[in-house]
């Protein structure tokens, strides 16, 4: 790390080009230099990595009889330095004509996208050094870089080693900031290069296409490749649009730049706000373009009446097979399934296309388009005729983490308000929503108590049930980077995800086991006496309950259960017991259980029997997943809460809702949540529901009971940006706003609430989705006059104490975090609950756990423990990322991750087919040998609708969190024919 000035114990004063300046002890010249608005140039250096001093273009004069690198050296008391004598500019100028005489001409330009930034043309320019001299060495028969050349392996970004200068900034960048530790150098003296991995070509590297290299280096060595080999024009003729990454909950800050006149998006940077620190990964760098894709909805659309009685409308969410007669492949040719008549009259004929989008020329045909005006009355008339006749149990509504906080906030409005009833929900069901019970429960309340970057300040890291370096990638880096600073990392997961590579302990446990092992490990902390008694005296309850609970489980208990050795877990609980300040991180390996609850409370009491909450450094954070999964929760698109989590089901909450929106019949039972939804409409009770931005087709689990409930319903109206496998049973479609075209808050994972701004336009008659809501509610007879986002933002903040001071104008580039004790604080609260927790004693409340097995079991006829989760390059039902250009290039297909002893025992290479089936249906997709797996777990990424991972998977549900157990059951692994 830079040195900065936290570090400095007392000051120094010196001299710069005459100026008295006064710096924190241990500055460098540079940083003074620029701290008193003095510019020294520099090549090899950037803020953000350690200095090397390699380059020498940042030379100054300390008197010394060598110039000095004032980007290493520092700062001494009464020291004189000068900057910019003739003497020293002529150094510079020589260094940059030498630079220059090596680069390769300018038309051998690799496809770059950042020529405009290429620090080495600027400082030709500042030294009058013609950009004509570069390529001389080539001219004088000598090789440019040592003829080192291209390398265009990568999807993403090109590489042309000959204009290198080996100042090792994209080196830093990928170790250092990334902690990817995929660049080094190779090579000897002229012919010194970087190198990916072994001197592999980039793109067979194990780069993770991050893209910070590019954004490190000065000379256009690295540089972006265009997308769509659109030609991209210099920066300064395109518009930057300072933005949030639309995908995952760590809520990276961007910009992006964009070509006004094509209208599109030519570029994305890492843009610098105090959680992500202008990281990005693959998908926030390279990941945009599906806004731009041919296949946006562009007109409204209505079911076409010979498409009736409703059932899915392609060969693929109908799930027939390659051929007549055989039995379903993929166990979803149900016969229970309604088929269109089309279908009936096509006699059933099969054809399953490879690809993994729907096949628009199969299923528009059964839609006709529509004005705005008819398909807004229909949607209206049939949902208003539904909750007539079946009451307000009829009406159900699935938000989306994907949309604003002012889209969540209007459309449980709508659904509370229009249609009396609190069955709306949207995907944080399916993925923290154990973590959240358990936080409310013991804390009184879900979000995390501390950010994600406060792990630089922890002794110990523990990151359990997390691939965070595919799911939260940047996160990822900030918990390599805490270690590299002397943070001790603990990870605990069933697969050795990349996570375990930077783990100082990694504790493979066995999927499920997560109860026992963390009450083995509070077992060993209580008997070690390495227990906060002080903290667990005047900051918790319960304690003794929890004690006599753990008591029964020794080590070695732990181990048969867990698979993990008890001298391990005796280490953990050393390690976390000892330390200062620990900071628990999770994911959906936690919660994703039908113990969710049970292993989310563990970890709660885990942090509150050593003190690790409520000080820097220490606290709980599960990592939420969606760009807004926080911000619609805390919205109240759920059915037990509320915005700002007041219960629904408690009539003085109620009472106050009424007031605030001026109704007076809101439910006063709390509704049903996404799995309940669906369970419902498959017994008849939900009829109508209105789905915006949500696929559960392909993301609830038991897709075949899915598409049962689907079909069954009267009346679905999607809203959506692309034709999606739901939308297939849907009576009305109407074309929604991608992230990118609309203004709105988002709240990320640390309880960031960012300003999203307008990118582009939306396509066609596609429209605003806080406006469609709108029309919607206004139809039904709400009367709403909203104008804008601005104006919806600060109704919500009027009923959500939490939300209290922060306004669009004190948002900022960087946004706040929530709670924000006044208007003015500079970024809001980074550690909660100093004091005391949100409960109503202010207490943590402990709640001891017993291990229970998982809800369905391996036997003899499904031997296999199949696990479920995200790719790095891809998210959720694939419908943004599978229309990226990059992202679909960098990881096109389905695979099933195997065990290397597993894959040889089931005669599988990598590359083979193999057929993976569980009692609810059968997939068959490539296999990938994999050492990041345990013997007998197989893993299969739920992104791919041509091998739906939730065909497999269990509908059983945690009883408190009912959230589905898609990290565990049981299935059979075969070689497929091919
Ligand atoms: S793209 Fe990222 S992972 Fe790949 S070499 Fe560059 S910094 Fe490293
Ligand atoms: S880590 Fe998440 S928010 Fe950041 S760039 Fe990647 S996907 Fe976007």
């Amino acid at each position: 790390m830079a040195i900065t000035a936290q570090e400095s114990t007392g000051t120094v004063t010196f001299t710069i080009d005459g100026r008295e300046v006064t710096a924190p002890e241990g500055s460098t010249i540079w940083q003074a230099a620029k701290a008193a608005g003095i510019d020294i140039p520099v090549l090899c250096h950037d803020e953000r990595f350690d200095p090397v001093g390699v380059c020498r273009m940042c030379v100054v004069d300390t008197g010394a009889p060598a110039f000095a690198a004032a980007c290493v050296r520092a700062c001494e008391d009464g020291m004189t330095v000068k900057t910019d004598t003739p003497e020293v500019e002529r150094s510079r100028a020589m260094l940059t004509r030498l630079l220059l005489s090596d680069q390769p001409p300018r038309e051998r330009d690799p496809k770059q996208t950042t020529t405009a930034d290429n620090e080495l043309l600027k400082l030709a320019d500042r030294y009058g050094v013609s950009a004509t001299d570069s390529g001389q060495a080539g001219a004088a028969g000598l090789p440019c870089g040592s003829g080192r050349g291209v390398d265009l392996s990568s999807p993403v970004i090109a590489v042309d080693h000959d204009a290198c200068i080996l100042c090792d900034r994209c080196v830093r960048a990928c170790d250092d900031v990334q902690g990817n530790d995929v660049i080094g150098r190779s090579g000897k003296g002229y012919g010194t290069h970087i190198a990916f991995d072994l001197s592999d070509p980039m793109g067979n590297s194990s780069c993770v296409s991050c893209g910070e290299c590019v954004a490190a280096c000065p000379t256009g060595a690295l540089t972006n490749k265009p997308i769509h080999d659109i030609p991209i024009r210099p920066r300064a003729e395109l518009d930057a649009v300072d933005t949030v990454c639309p995908y995952c909950g760590v809520g990276c800050a961007l910009t992006y730049y964009v070509d006004r006149d094509r209208g599109a998006i030519a570029y994305a940077e890492g843009r610098e706000q105090p959680g992500s620190h202008a990281r990005l990964c693959v998908k926030g760098r390279y990941g945009w373009d599906y806004a731009a894709s041919p296949q946006r909805l562009t007109v409204p659309l209505i079911r076409r009446e010979d498409s009736y009685p409703k059932g899915a409308l392609s060969a693929d969410v109908r799930g027939d097979m390659a051929a007549d007669g055989e039995d379903s492949a993929h166990g979803l040719d149900d016969p229970d399934t309604p088929k269109s008549p089309k279908d009936k009259r096509k006699g059933g004929k099969r054809g399953r296309k490879p690809g993994g989008l729907v096949d628009y020329a199969e299923v528009l045909p059964h839609f006709r388009e529509a004005t705005w005006e008819e398909a807004l009355d229909l949607v209206a008339r049939r949902l208003s005729e539904i909750y007539l006749k079946g009451g307000p149990a009829a009406i159900a509504g699935f938000g989306s983490a994907k949309c604003s906080n002012e889209e969540a906030y209007l459309f449980q409005k709508l659904i509370r308000t229009g249609f009396h009833t609190n069955n709306v929900d949207h995907c944080t069901r399916l993925c923290h929503a154990s973590s959240v019970a358990a936080l409310f429960e013991g804390i009184g309340s879900g979000a995390v108590s501390t950010t994600y970057g406060d792990v630089i300040n922890a002794e110990v890291a523990i990151v359990t049930g997390s691939n965070s370096t595919a799911n939260h990638p940047v996160a990822s880096s900030f918990f390599k980077q805490a270690r590299r600073n002397g943070t001790t990392v603990i990870y605990v997961d069933p697969r050795a995800d990349k996570m375990a590579d930077h783990a100082d302990i990694y504790c493979q446990l066995k999927p499920g086991t997560d109860v026992a092992f963390y009450n083995g490990v509070m077992h060993e902390i209580i008997r070690l006496g390495l227990t906060d008694d002080d903290y667990i005296r005047t900051r918790t309850s319960n304690f003794e309950a929890l004690k006599r609970t753990v008591a029964d489980y020794p080590p070695e208990r732990a181990e048969q259960i867990t698979g993990v050795p008890a001298n391990t877990i005796t280490r953990v609980a050393q390690a976390w017991g000892g330390a200062k300040a620990g900071i628990m991180f999770w994911g959906m390996g936690i919660s994703q259980h039908t113990t969710g609850t049970d292993n989310a409370r563990c970890l709660i009491a885990m942090c509150a029997i050593t003190g690790n909450v409520g000080k820097p450094g220490a606290g709980l954070h599960p990592l939420r997943g969606q760009n807004n999964v926080q911000g619609a929760s805390d919205m109240g698109l759920i059915p037990m809460y509320y915005p700002n989590y007041q219960g629904s089901g408690d009539p003085a909450v109620k009472a106050k809702f009424e007031q605030a929106w001026g109704v007076t019949d809101l439910d006063p039972k709390e509704g049903l949540t996404t799995t309940e939804i669906i369970a419902s409409a498959l017994a008849g009770g939900v009829r109508g529901m209105y789905m915006l931005g949500e696929n559960p087709f392909l993301s609830d689990p038991n897709i075949n009971k899915v598409r049962k409930a689907l079909a069954k319903l009267d009346f679905l109206v999607v809203q959506d940006i692309f034709l999606t496998e739901t939308a297939e049973f849907a009576d009305v479609i109407l074309p929604a706003s991608s992230y990118l075209e609309k203004d709105g808050t988002y709240t990320n994972t640390d309880r960031r609430v960012q300003l999203g701004r307008k990118v582009l336009d939306t396509p066609g008659q596609a429209r605003v989705d806080w406006e469609v809501v709108q029309d919607i509610a206004n139809r039904i007879g709400l009367g709403w006059h909203y104008e804008s986002p601005r104006q919806i933002f600060e109704e919500l903040v009027s009923v959500m104490p939490s939300y209290k001071n922060l306004t669009y104008d004190n948002l900022g580039l960087s946004g706040k975090l929530y709670p924000n004790p006044d208007p003015e604080h500079s970024d809001g609260t980074v550690v909660m609950f100093g004091e005391r927790f949100n409960t109503k004693d202010g207490l943590a409340h402990l709640v001891p756990a017993e291990w229970l097995p998982a809800s369905e079991l391996p036997d003899e006829q499904y031997p296999y423990v199949l696990n479920t989760g995200r790719m790095l390059e891809h998210w959720h039902t694939g419908s943004m990322t599978r229309r990226s250009y990059a992202l679909d290039a960098i990881a096109p297909k389905a695979q099933v991750f195997i065990h290397p002893d597993d894959a040889a025992e089931l005669g599988l290479d990598d590359g083979d087919l193999a057929r993976v089936s569980s009692r609810r249906g059968v997939i068959e997709l490539a296999a990938k040998v994999s050492h990041r797996e345990a013997r007998g777990n197989c893993f299969i990424p739920f992104h791919f609708r041509e091998a739906a991972a939730n065909l497999l998977t269990t509908d059983a549900m945690d009883p408190i969190g009912k959230i589905p157990e898609y990290k565990f059951c049981a299935v059979r692994i075969e070689k497929a024919d091919g």
